[in-house]
């Protein structure tokens, strides 16, 4: 086990505002990161909180990403409202976004908001969890350089593409899933490396493509593969075609061919789509939806996801950072 630090949420938001704000972030963009940083610890999301800071440390040192971003927001129709990320980080695009989209699903029923010219580190449940406390339910979508063999094939091609949908549950915490379509999510195989565990098979390849349990084999030229052999290969080329094609950004390949691997994320798009159960459904829907949802958590160990964030986030207790971790941040203040 590595040593770790005690910390509260308010100090972890602290230290990452001051990192930030050190190397080239203006107070706007150092503040939406900071907060996407400080609640993904809240929530024992590891891999998306303070473990990112170097990487957003190392592209803001590189001159690849824009600290000092003004997203704005460009209305396509009124149900498509694009977000030009302005080369900055995503989560001040997604924060000025979101309100936006949100207006223009409930009128609408559904609606698209394409974010694009931005470089997203973090988890994507912070957003769609936003769109369902507007009684919405919230769907995201990203790709990043690629890391994922295609089902067959022991050559990466995907990134760990994640997917989020939360759904709304007024009165209570939303239904929200938040899943790398790869079967362990990167920043999970490096911090297994990190804390010398191994992985379970099937996670991943060393670089000759056979099975490995070792984290270090699949970050040194080995892939990943994806959960669920090849349907979830086809989800992940689904999310390459929404989070890209769709939209006009980089697959995964072509994020590849114009990174500079400074270590941070590479240029990519986002997909966040809004759509309404009011509209949709009717009236009755929650009390529907609801009956659904007793049903599902009534079967004997069945857990919803989303539930071991929400009962983490009611902790407020200081949470353990890797210790390592922290000298590290700091000498980057
Ligand atoms: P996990 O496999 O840990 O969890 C995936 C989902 O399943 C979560 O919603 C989780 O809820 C839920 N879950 C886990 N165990 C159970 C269970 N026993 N019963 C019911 N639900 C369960 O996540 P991943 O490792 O796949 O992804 C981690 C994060 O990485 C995500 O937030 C993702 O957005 C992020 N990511 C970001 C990328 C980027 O480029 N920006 C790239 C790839 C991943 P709970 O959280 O409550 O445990």
């Amino acid at each position: 086990m590595a040593d770790t630090i005690e910390l509260s949420v308010a100090d972890i938001h602290e230290l990452a505002l001051k990192a930030l704000l050190a190397n080239g972030c203006d107070e706007s963009n150092a503040e939406a990161i900071a907060t996407t940083v400080s609640t993904a610890e809240r929530d024992g999301s590891e891999s998306h909180g303070m473990f990112r800071i170097p990487g957003y440390i190392s592209a803001l040192r590189s001159g690849k990403v824009n600290g000092q971003s003004n997203p704005t927001a460009e209305t396509v129709t009124p149900a498509v409202i694009r977000m030009h990320g302005d080369g900055g980080f995503t989560p001040l695009a997604i924060n000025r976004g979101v309100p936006l989209l949100a207006e223009a699903g409930k009128t609408y029923g559904i609606a698209a908001m394409p974010i694009v010219n931005t470089y997203h580190f973090a988890a994507l449940w912070p957003e769609t969890e936003q769109l369902a406390e507007h009684g919405l339910v919230g769907m995201a979508f990203t790709v990043a350089k690629p890391k994922v063999a295609p089902a067959g094939a022991s050559k990466a091609l995907f990134g760990t593409n994640p997917i989020s949908v939360a759904w709304p549950r007024p009165g209570k915490t939303p239904w929200v899933f938040d899943m790398a379509t790869s079967a362990r999510a990167l920043g999970d195989i490096m911090i297994a490396a990190r804390d010398n565990h191994t992985i379970p098979e099937g996670t991943g390849l060393d670089s000759e493509g056979s099975p490995t349990t070792d984290p270090a084999q699949i970050i040194d030229g080995g892939v990943l593969l994806p959960f669920g052999g090849h349907k979830g290969s086809a989800i992940s080329t689904m999310v390459e075609l929404l989070a890209a094609g769709l939209i006009g950004e980089q697959f995964s390949f072509e994020a590849a061919e114009t990174d500079n691997n400074d270590g941070g994320p590479a240029r990519g798009g986002e997909l966040l789509i809004a759509m309404s159960p009011e509209v949709l459904a009717g009236a009755d829907w929650q009390a529907h939806c609801e009956s659904f949802f007793e049903k599902l958590s009534g079967l004997e160990g069945v857990r919803l996801p989303g539930a071991r964030r929400h009962l983490n986030r009611g902790n407020t207790h200081v949470r353990n950072v890797n210790a390592a971790l922290i000298d590290e941040i700091k000498t980057l203040l």
